[in-house]
């Protein structure tokens, strides 16, 4: 094997700290690969894993469906490709999606995460805080998780793992290859979540 193909998908957003938290956790755990930005379509069909950096999704969304990557990304996650979602990227993954305070949201969707979304749940009062969580579930019993205008999910389908909590709403979840994060693993120093996604698209090639 000549190493894992990992693309941060590069359209708006944390795609910088992304890209270089991927590659420390790659080389904590000696795994050889390239982790680099994604902005065209025709970059996705090499792809081994992805992640969607949280931004602002209906941005996010309707700029890769204009240029075409939407349909390509969503292929690529039904045939089993690895996926983190983080904030406006776990929203991007959703299948629905509504807005505290403007209520039912029409905005793209990649309609895979069988989860339905409130966003911006914690408020512009508290725009961003952070808070320490707990991903047991995933092997990982303690993290910082960094909230930044983040949703929460309000519905889950039977295939949907819970794997957090904060304050009773949810906050992260699994379901098969797709992982969806309302905080930003990548703004803190801890890999471990970078880690357990580097494992799993490992264990899938
Ligand atoms: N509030 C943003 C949204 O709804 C998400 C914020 C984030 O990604 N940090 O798209």
């Amino acid at each position: 094997m000549s190493g894992l193909n990992i693309g941060v998908l590069a359209v708006q957003g944390d795609v910088a700290e992304n890209i270089m938290t991927t590659k420390m956790a790659l080389e904590e755990l000696g795994i050889e690969g390239i982790v680099h930005e994604i902005k065209y379509p025709e970059q996705i069909s090499e792809l081994d894993g992805m992640i969607i950096p949280g931004g602002e999704s209906t941005v996010i969304g309707q700029l890769s469906l204009v240029n075409g990557s939407l349909k390509q990304i969503k292929e690529k996650i039904e045939s089993g490709m690895p996926v983190l979602g983080i904030c406006a990227g776990m929203i991007l993954l959703s299948k629905r999606v509504k807005d505290r305070v403007v209520g039912d949201m029409d905005q793209p969707l990649l309609d895979l995460l069988d989860v339905k979304i409130e966003r911006n749940t914690f408020g512009r009062q508290r725009d961003s805080f952070e808070s320490e969580i707990s991903m047991e579930k995933i092997g990982i019993p303690k993290f910082q998780g960094v909230f930044i205008r983040a949703p929460s999910i309000v519905e889950t389908g039977k295939n949907v793992d819970i794997i957090s909590k904060f304050n009773e709403k949810i906050v992260a979840v699994k379901q098969g290859n797709i992982i969806g994060t309302s905080f930003h693993p990548e703004l803190t120093d801890d890999l471990s979540l970078h880690k357990y996604f580097v494992n799993l698209i490992r264990s899938k090639n």
